[in-house]
């Protein structure tokens, strides 16, 4: 198949291209490198079936393709936040765009939607039919509200130009090429923790996360891409369900040095707690994570202490 994978230099996007490419297929990668970078891809611009493509999603593109992955969109809280009108443009534009080339293609979109779409949720662990709790007018409605709509727009697509669509709601992803920078969690405390700083814990880091080892999560992707009808919204995540502090013991413990821990303010509408109910991605596409977050945490480290020369 041709295959377009938007925000494909990313970190999930790098190694979808690769999977796919891997799988025989031809990969046109689409990106405006906000927080791609080349260098995630670089490996594979020497496969003939590889085509790198800078370009916007907000404007929009057209190509001859079977598939089309949605992941442009900038997905950690301080690159979101950075230019949130562009962020929720990214997300609503980008979805309108993937979407209407399907419709005239007749190709199948896949969107990278997230958990993010339920908000601070008040049931845990988080079926999909759980409606989520968020705030519209906060500093993550930007991301959160953009993903939501994205999703109205998927389902309003699919009812009323029979696109079909596959919509994966994404929990907390971690691994290599995560940029030192990016400011989610895993990679903040493991580049903490290499250069010998303190971690940073927002609030008192009773907050919980569940944590997703990049390959099973390429892996849901795959299998919820080709499953013959299942629309979705599928929850793709690992249920292991960790605090803030527990996860900095952890990449101390595994980093080792002297480092400790020290507290921020927790920002804004920060959630309370998230763990995926995989139920229905068991069910319907046999899946479920084989990483826990003490085997993935390994190679994410290795990763970056090449990347930081430590
Ligand atoms: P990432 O920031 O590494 O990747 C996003 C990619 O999209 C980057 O390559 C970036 O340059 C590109 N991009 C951003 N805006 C663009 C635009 N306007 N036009 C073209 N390209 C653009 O983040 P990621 O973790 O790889 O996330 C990929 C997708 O998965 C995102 O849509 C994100 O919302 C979703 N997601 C990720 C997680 C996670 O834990 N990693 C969780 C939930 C959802
Ligand atoms: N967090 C933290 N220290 C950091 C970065 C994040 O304590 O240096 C917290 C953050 O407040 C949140 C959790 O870790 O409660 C996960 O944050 P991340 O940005 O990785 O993902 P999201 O909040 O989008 O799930």
């Amino acid at each position: 198949m041709r295959i377009l994978i938007t925000g494909g230099a990313g970190f999930l996007g790098s190694h979808l291209c690769e999977r796919l490419l891997g799988e025989g297929h031809e990969v046109i990668c689409l990106d405006n490198f906000f927080t791609g970078r080349k260098q995630n891809i670089v490996h594979l611009l020497g496969n003939p079936e590889f085509e790198r493509v800078r370009h916007d999603v907000t404007e929009p593109f057209k190509f001859e393709v079977d598939q089309i992955y949605n992941l442009a969109c900038p997905a950690s809280p301080p690159h979101y936040q950075h230019n949130p009108i562009k962020t929720i443009k990214t997300s609503i534009l980008g979805a309108m765009h993937c979407l209407g080339l399907a419709k005239r293609v007749g190709a199948r979109v896949f969107q990278a939607s997230t958990s993010e779409v339920y908000g601070d949720p008040e049931l845990h662990p988080q079926p999909e039919s759980y409606k989520g709790s968020v705030n519209p007018i906060g500093i993550r409605a930007c991301y959160d509200e953009g993903k939501r709509c994205a999703e109205t727009l998927c389902f309003d697509y699919h009812r009323q130009h029979h696109v079909d669509i596959r919509v994966a709601r994404i929990f907390n992803t971690y691994g290599p090429r995560m940029l030192p920078d990016d400011g989610r969690v895993v990679s903040n405390f493991i580049v903490q923790a290499l250069r010998g700083e303190d971690l940073t814990i927002y609030g008192d880091g009773t907050q919980t996360r569940s944590f997703c080892y990049v390959d099973d999560l390429i892996e849901g992707f795959i299998r919820l891409m080709n499953h013959p009808t299942l629309t979705g919204p599928v929850n793709l995540g690992n249920p292991g369900e960790f605090t803030m502090l527990q996860l900095a013991e952890l990449i101390l413990r595994k980093v080792g040095g002297s480092s400790k821990i020290v507290h921020f303010p927790l920002p804004g509408d920060d959630p309370k707690q998230r763990q995926p109910d995989i139920t229905m991605a068991r069910r319907e596409l046999g899946w479920e994570p084989a990483v826990p977050l003490e085997a993935g945490l390994d190679p994410t480290i290795t990763y970056f202490r090449h990347l930081l020369g430590k």
